[in-house]
């Protein structure tokens, strides 16, 4: 095993339950790998259903017991201070997640300002936690909302951005009064562990936050079906999403689901196509394919057709592939074998619907990309709508470009889509750009932009694309019970 980071000098590492690092009760481990090599980075505990068990009797505990006499200026204390712990240690957890899931390091410093930003958002949020007066008809009668933490929150997450996911669950549940239980993907568990440990040294008392390794069939699955978890926020497939709605129906759980998408970028001929067209091919090529909101179907206008496809095929060209280690990479391995057996099969499915194949189209193979999971990027031309390239997320570096010639015919191919999750719009005519963002069925829309995303905006989808914010106003509501309180006044 290496152990090139500090979090990794002990490689058995533990799961966090009731504020103690403890093993999965029945002993069992997994490895975890770096995607761009192969080796192992550390074992985890493989934990299953008794050890949900003992986290959620954990966080039910710190619900009832400490951490509801934490007032809101107490929780917004916990959540500046995981702010700050956070800001300290950002090369730590930056560095931990391009080990452990691939992106490169370059990707994963990226987004510091907006992620310490978002747990500042919400520790503002802590404190705005109102209910309404209601004038009601009744005589002599005051009435009032009230909004309280909906109880034990579990929380079920993907590997395409650990640190992401974390902040986006653990920050609405601190800030709104609720415990909770993490359940991280086996291929990304690392900067989970560690940001939990941030969470303990941030103030909040043992059980506020626990984490369950494991897989998703045995932990997973036991949380989202446990009857004393009141709430579920789920980021993932909509296969699995699916699976949390079934899994929810024993106690009428309420759930978030942020599932994937095939999310459209609409380029219109009169767009500054020297922003349009390198902006389509980076919102496809990001990651590595692997963001729930690419923009993996990109929507031509016919006279601007082939000079988006040129330009797409340079940027294409140009990425730095390589170890995300390097600072120079721009595009690091896809998470797993799996998930590169995955995306070969959708290439090979790409041909054979007749697709054009623009670029890329392979595995990548020379040199050192032999030991990883690299995949050259790729566009695909003239993808007919109804063909599956266009309609199943790959979750890879894999562009479908589709031509079309009116504004309807553009809106109408858009939401020809099981998903409904970002779009983006290239125009300069601004009556347009309204008119398209109003008859798109998506839980974003960026215009002459793509993938903007700010704390204080709700992120979030429609349709298989799921239901529920993160950030935002809109996504503490969905921590919140409301209680409707009527006094008597006679
Ligand atoms: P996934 O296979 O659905 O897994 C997501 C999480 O669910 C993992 O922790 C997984 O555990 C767990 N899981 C699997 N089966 C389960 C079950 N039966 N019950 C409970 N939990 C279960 O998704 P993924 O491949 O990790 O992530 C990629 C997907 O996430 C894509 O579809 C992407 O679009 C979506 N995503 C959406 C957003 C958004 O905000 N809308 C953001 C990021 C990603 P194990 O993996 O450990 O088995
Ligand atoms: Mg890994």
């Amino acid at each position: 095993m290496i152990s090139p980071h500090p979090f990794l000098a002990n490689p058995a590492k533990q799961m966090l339950i009731g504020g103690e690092w403890v093993d999965a009760l029945s002993g069992a481990t997994f490895e975890t790998l770096n995607p761009a090599t192969g080796a192992v980075l550390a074992t985890l505990p493989a934990g299953g259903a008794d050890d949900v068990d003992l986290a959620v009797a954990d966080a039910r505990r710190a619900f009832e017991g400490p951490w509801r006499k934490f007032l809101p200026a107490d929780r917004q204390r916990v959540l500046l201070k995981l702010a700050e712990l956070v800001e300290q240690h950002w090369e730590d957890i930056a560095l931990l997640d391009t080990l452990d899931m691939g992106a490169p390091i370059r990707h994963t410093r990226g987004p510091r300002d907006l992620l310490v930003g978002l747990l500042r958002y919400y520790a503002a949020q802590a404190l705005s936690l109102d209910g309404r007066t209601i004038q009601t008809s009744i005589p002599d009668t005051f009435a009032c909302t009230i909004k309280e933490p909906v109880g034990v929150v579990g929380a079920i997450i993907p590997w395409n951005g650990p640190l992401w996911a974390c902040v986006w669950k653990v920050g609405p549940a601190l800030a709104a009064g609720c415990t909770m239980v993490l359940k991280p993907a086996e291929e990304a568990s690392l900067t989970p562990l560690l940001f939990a440990d941030l969470v303990l040294q941030a103030g909040a008392p043992p059980g506020v936050l626990n984490v369950v390794t494991g897989s998703g069939a045995a932990a997973g699955q036991a949380l989202a079906a446990h009857m004393g978890v009141d709430k579920v926020s789920f980021t993932g497939s909509h296969l699995t999403g699916r699976k949390i709605v079934q899994a929810s129906a024993g106690n009428l759980k309420r759930l978030t689901l942020e599932l994937g998408g095939k999310s459209p970028n609409i380029i219109f001929a009169d767009a500054d196509l020297s922003v349009a067209g390198p902006t389509a091919a980076r919102a496809v090529f990001a990651n590595a394919g692997q963001i729930c909101s690419a923009g993996t179907r990109v929507l031509v206008q016919r006279p601007v057709y082939d000079a988006v496809l040129e330009a797409m095929t340079e940027v294409a060209g140009s990425i730095r592939i390589g170890d995300g280690l390097n600072p120079a990479t721009e595009m690091g391995p896809v998470v797993s074998a799996n998930q590169l057996q995955r995306i070969s099969g959708y290439l090979d499915l790409g041909r054979s619907e007749g697709a054009r194949l623009v670029c890329g189209g392979a595995r990548l193979t020379e040199g050192v990309l032999a030991q990883g999971y690299f995949v050259a990027p790729t566009v695909f031309a003239d993808v007919d709508n109804t063909s599956q390239l266009a309609r199943e997320e790959i979750f890879g570096p894999v562009a479908s470009v589709i031509p079309f010639d009116t504004e309807e015919e553009a809106v109408r191919l858009a939401n020809d889509s099981e998903f409904g999750l970002g779009a983006g719009v290239w125009t300069r005519d601004v009556g347009r750009a309204h008119r398209m963002a109003r008859g798109l069925v998506s839980g974003s829309v960026w215009v002459n932009c793509y993938n903007a995303l700010d704390p204080a905006a709700p992120f979030g989808g429609r349709k298989m694309s799921g239901y529920g914010h993160e950030g935002g106003a809109e996504q503490l509501d969905d921590y919140l019970a409301v209680k409707a309180l009527y006094v008597n006044m006679g």
